[in-house]
């Protein structure tokens, strides 16, 4: 076991430079906390500091509001990353700024692409349109990996019925995107779509406002495009091109549990990103 999991309340100017978790930390969570209540599993891990300094990433999409209702009544002080790309809907941005008063969080971090990489890779502000995996990457993934280098784990909003390699996901794994070992949480993983529908109608939390409009999945303003009834809900995301990523959640991933992999985003998905 790490340090990172056995002390509670650490300070970040650890000695320790090795993993913060480990596959068996993940395993461990993921018994100790078998059959808890969300809230309470919330509640245990933010007021114990057995996640060490966590932050929540969020889209501020058409499910968004769940996640950062539930952590919001626990501690509104989490950091709430927001990946703030320069493409987004104003929709968007309106949203995020009305769930921010509306739930009381106090410390949103707005995430931005670093000028001099806008500079010399995206002068133009029109990557997207003819690579958006670059794109993904300025905007994105290299803010995000910045960011999250500051933190011990992370709280995602991803759901096993959102497909079906994803049904396989536990609550907590260990992100592989870099060497650090964050944990990555995945607190609304056992959740139905009725029971995400009954949340939001229970504490009567305002939808994102383009969901009525057409847009089911809700990402950067040119990389998503309204979605007709019966379509994939994913499938106005960089419609016409070959992706489903952005390159946070690789494709493929493996779950972290040792249960195979944890899947590109699937049909029906509110993606974190
Ligand atoms: S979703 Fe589109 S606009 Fe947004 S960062 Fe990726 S490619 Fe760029």
């Amino acid at each position: 076991m790490t340090q990172a999991s056995e002390t509670q309340g650490r300070v970040r100017d650890r000695i320790d430079t090795g993993p913060r978790f480990s596959e068996a930390d993940a395993v461990r969570l993921n018994r100790l906390f078998r059959g808890t209540d969300t809230s309470e599993m919330l509640e245990t891990l933010l007021k114990e500091g057995m996640a060490g300094d966590v932050a929540q990433v969020s889209s501020f999409g058409a499910e968004s509001a769940v996640l950062l209702h539930l952590i919001s009544r626990i501690d509104p002080n989490v950091p709430v990353l927001f990946l703030e790309t320069g493409k987004h809907f104003p929709e968007t941005l309106a949203y995020r700024d009305l769930l921010v008063e509306r739930l009381g969080l106090t410390n949103l971090v707005n995430l931005t692409p670093d000028p001099e990489d806008l500079a010399k890779k995206d002068e133009s502000g029109l990557r997207w349109s003819y690579d958006p995996d670059g794109c993904c990457e300025i905007r994105k993934v290299k803010p995000l990996a910045k960011a999250l280098a500051g933190f011990d784990a992370t709280i995602t909003g991803r759901k096993a019925f959102q497909s079906s390699t994803r049904k396989t996901l536990p609550r907590f794994e260990i992100d592989t995107s870099d060497e650090q070992g964050r944990l990555k949480i995945n607190p609304l993983i056992d959740w139905s779509p009725e029971r995400i529908e009954a949340y939001i109608a229970e504490h009567d939390l305002p939808p994102h406002p383009l969901v009525a409009q057409g847009y089911p999945s809700i990402g950067c303003m040119p990389c998503t495009s309204k979605v007709a009834p019966g379509e994939d809900p994913r499938s106005g995301r960089w419609r016409g091109w070959d992706k489903t990523e952005c390159g946070i959640h690789k494709p493929g991933e493996d779950g972290g549990d040792g249960q195979g992999p944890a899947s590109e985003l699937p049909p029906g998905f509110d993606p974190v990103f």
